[in-house]
């Protein structure tokens, strides 16, 4: 085999779902593994399902996943155009499809609509088929020209025997025969002149040279039609790889509903976009070794298509946040922060420093929208039972609590210093003093000023953002609560 050529061959119709991602990351990866190239051409054939703005959503995903392609409608390889609609003023799918009238692989067909729906109906995969019943094959040559000649609406058919069995090879699942009765006549060129988009996929992955494919499984029932047509152009099919469907947790398919559907939605929910590319790659396929974290260069390096697995991908979403979490943790501090921001703002309306507070969530966070749940107590300690005072580990009860808080009130006010060091000296001192653990004091001192028993830092972290009036009067209203209460 020549150079590796693959190709991403979407329909514009709409978002970019995360299974249209997957076949997208794959056929990139097959292709920058091997040094070859990667290729999008764009199928719209089909104009009724035409989607206005689907083809800039595909530029704006393939750009922000990072899977540059070599070849497209905007960059010309030689192989163009790039775009079918484009390709069929060309000719080149008339050209194919009477090739294969001439060799007997396919036939006009000038059957009307109604004649077309008297004919019988049977139940494939759960759908309802017509099988077309080879009517128009009997023609004589003359017959068909004079149709032609006289402007009669047609179609190009292709002529699959009655008899017989068809096979083809895919990766994952190997050879797969089917019964030829099963498969019908389908149509090559539409009355309007347009190729179907199986046939014009065809034509187009043989010319453009592309040696391997990578689809949703959906594709497989169609696919010994197409080796019916390599095979009677006399042309090497290229390495089909269909992949397994990906469900959610439910086992259902993945839905708009859930909110994992498409990409951008993804996006639009907070996730990092290398952490959605990294966790799409492991959809279905798994690395030699047990490791799960891989930048798209080590994707590249790694990938081999031959351990992508046959069954089912879960969309698993915890696993995706998890990913998320380690993702934020390693990202460098300013872009961390560029992303967080708009999250805090939403959140703390105060005047504090906020990159000090985004440096706190940074390693603590899965997604950006668990920021609120972190830092919501700087705005406002929220309403808490005294009974938080009391930690078995820490030593403490409520009592000690509010003994600890009083004799530190003098000291915190005589205090000018607020910084997280000074007031961590401060405290260190004040528990020498007393002959006690670090925590008998830290603990009641970050419940009083954050009324939270989790908190993204310790209490002279928090102290420090908040500043020295916004600390005392939080512990003085700690005190204030716990004598009420006790
Ligand atoms: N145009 C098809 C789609 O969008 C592509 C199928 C294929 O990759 O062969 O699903």
């Amino acid at each position: 085999m020549g150079k590796i050529r693959t190709r991403y061959a979407p329909s514009p119709t709409g978002k970019m779902h995360v299974g249209n991602l997957r076949s997208a990351l794959y056929e990139f990866l097959i292709a920058k593994h091997a040094g070859g190239d990667f290729m999008l051409r764009i199928e719209d054939t089909d104009q009724e399902r035409f989607v206005e703005g689907a083809t800039e959503v595909i530029y704006r995903t393939l750009d922000k996943a990072g899977l540059s392609h070599d070849e497209g409608p905007d960059k010309d390889g030689g192989f163009g155009p790039y775009v079918q609609s484009e390709r069929m003023k060309t000719g080149i799918y008339m050209k194919y499809a009477k090739e294969l009238v001439e060799k007997g692989e396919a036939y006009y067909c000038f059957c009307g609509k109604e004649r077309l729906e008297s004919l019988k109906t049977e139940i494939v995969e759960g759908k309802e088929i017509m099988m077309y019943d080879k009517h128009c094959l009997s023609l004589t040559k003359e017959e068909v020209e004079a149709n032609l000649a006289a402007g009669k609406p047609f179609v190009i058919r292709q002529n699959i025997p009655r008899e017989g069995t068809t096979t083809f090879h895919d990766e994952l699942y190997g050879d797969i025969t089917v019964e030829n009765a099963e498969l019908d006549d389908m149509v090559l060129i539409k009355s309007d002149g347009y190729p179907t988009y199986n046939f014009a996929n065809v034509v187009d992955d043989h010319t453009m040279n592309i040696t391997h494919v990578v689809r949703g499984n959906e594709y497989l029932s169609s696919a010994p039609k197409y080796q019916r047509l390599y095979d009677a152009f006399g042309w090497e099919s290229p390495v089909y790889i269909h992949l397994p469907l990906i469900t959610d947790e439910n086992h259902k398919k993945l839905s708009k509903r859930s909110g994992h559907a498409s990409f951008e939605d993804l996006l639009e929910q907070g996730f990092v976009t290398e952490a959605v590319v990294n966790f799409i790659a492991l959809l279905g396929w798994s690395p030699e070794e047990n490791r799960e974290i891989f930048s798209l260069e080590e994707l590249i390096q790694e990938f081999d298509y031959r351990r992508i697995s046959k069954s089912p991908a879960v969309f698993d979403m915890v696993k995706l946040k998890w990913m998320n979490g380690e993702y934020l943790k390693a990202m460098e501090f300013g872009k961390f922060y560029g992303m967080a921001e708009p999250y805090l703002k939403a959140a703390i309306h105060k005047d504090y420093d906020l990159e000090k507070i985004a440096a706190m969530v940074k390693t603590r966070i899965e997604v950006f929208p668990d920021i609120a749940e972190h830092v919501d107590f700087f705005e406002q300690v929220p309403e808490y039972d005294s009974s938080m005072y009391a930690h078995k580990k820490m030593k403490t009860t409520p009592e000690s609590s509010l003994e600890v808080l009083q004799e530190l009130l003098p000291l915190l006010e005589k205090q000018e210093d607020y910084s997280n060091d000074a007031l961590y000296g401060l405290l260190c001192s004040y528990v020498k003093e007393k002959g006690c653990k670090n925590g008998y004091v830290m603990w009641p001192v970050r419940t009083a000023v954050s009324g939270k028993q989790m908190t993204p830092g310790g209490a002279t972290e928090l102290m420090e953002i908040l500043g020295k009036e916004e600390s005392l009067a939080r512990v003085r209203a700690a005190i204030a609560k716990l004598r009420q209460e006790l």
